[in-house]
């Protein structure tokens, strides 16, 4: 008899895990911005030196985290937003899986400062390589202040498969712009390499899209609503004649979630028929609004897809919506800052 099998040590799982939670530091970005956004912050900075390779600040008032949380929070499986395989179903956070921070301190040198709303003293812990190196109190500001140093460091085979600066930057940017975009109640800014590219107030819809996109898109953008008992959609879709050649501005939420869909993509092509050349891309930002219980996010571990257990119902509504968009368009003024 010859047993053979070993448990993996912690630090060697949380590396092969990081393989699919961290491809670049954009993912590492969504990972920080979103448990940001979970922890109820109403303004996140974001700093980053080298398109993210050197540096990835995130910076928020959010909840913060006790001593003891500020540990855990980098143990595989270790969450606070859920209990139990129900809470599945019932997803209303970013997170639930527990396993960013610790896939990205497996793969990155992290310095962590955080403070607990209404306690005196916060807690600032360094982990490189998912080994703490230290954890003493200290005084900083309330919410969380996270730095992800050289990412890869220790694996050189994925640090040398990086892209170059600008299209690592490009990532960065678009991951950032999703964020920001399904949440214009919260301020963000982003800065690289100490230039401040983003400085974007807190307000509404309409203004965040000016806001990420710039001034031209002011009286381009319709308004969408449509309500049903299973499913809201509403956002904006930009005219026809403003669509571009290049694709890249097109943007699903479901639940505030940014998803790819191809499927939901055709709905609005669809709908947009005969009113622009077939190779023309419509600007769109749609929020869909659905019982968690209708969907299934934990199909992959990025959470950008999603299955719906009625996927033609889904289509068809955000057809209508679209398409009763754009008959409403010649009719009423464009620009509607209710939403
Ligand atoms: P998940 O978000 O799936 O729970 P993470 O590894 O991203 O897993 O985070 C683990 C836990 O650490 C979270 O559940 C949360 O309790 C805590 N946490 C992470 N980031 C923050 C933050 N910016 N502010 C407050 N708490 C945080
Ligand atoms: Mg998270």
């Amino acid at each position: 008899m010859n047993d053979i099998i070993q448990l993996l040590p912690d630090a060697i799982a949380n590396q092969i895990a990081a393989g699919e939670v961290v491809q670049r530091p954009s993912s590492a970005l969504k990972e920080l911005m979103e448990n940001a956004v979970d922890a109820g912050a109403t303004h996140i900075q974001v700093l980053v030196k080298e398109a993210g390779k050197m540096l990835i600040q995130v910076i928020d008032n959010g909840k913060g985290m006790s001593m003891t949380d500020a540990r855990m929070s980098f143990e595989r499986h270790a969450t606070s937003k859920i209990r139990t395989s129900e809470d599945l179903f019932a997803i209303r956070t970013f997170g639930f899986r527990g396993e960013a921070l610790a896939s990205i301190a497996a793969v990155a040198q992290v310095e962590m400062k955080t403070r607990q709303k209404g306690e005196e003293l916060g807690t600032s812990i360094h982990i490189e390589g998912s080994e703490v190196k230290k954890q003493e109190p200290i005084s900083c500001p309330e919410g969380t202040n996270i730095a992800v140093k050289n990412l890869f460091f220790n694996v050189p085979a994925r640090r040398n498969f990086l892209k170059s600066n600008p299209v690592e930057m490009r990532h960065l940017v678009e991951e950032f712009q999703r964020v920001a975009l399904s949440y214009p109640e919260v301020g963000f800014s982003l800065t690289q390499n100490d230039m401040e590219l983003f400085t974007l107030q807190p307000g509404k819809l309409s203004q965040r899209i000016v806001g990420i996109f710039g001034k031209s898109y002011q009286g381009q953008l319709v308004t969408c609503l449509e309500e049903t008992p299973h499913l809201n959609v509403r956002g904006y879709i930009g005219k026809p004649e403003h669509a571009k050649k290049t694709r890249g501005e097109q943007f699903f939420f479901v639940n505030n979630r940014y998803i790819r869909s191809s499927y939901l993509h055709h709905a609005v092509t669809h709908a947009f028929e005969g009113l622009m050349p077939n190779d023309m891309h419509p600007f769109y930002v749609l929020f869909l609004e659905i019982e968690p219980s209708h969907i299934d996010i934990n199909v992959h571990p990025t959470k950008t897809e999603i299955k719906f257990d009625d996927e033609r119902t889904v289509y068809a509504v955000v057809r209508s919506a679209v398409k009763q968009a754009l008959g409403a368009h010649n009719v009423v003024p464009t620009l509607d800052f209710s939403l």
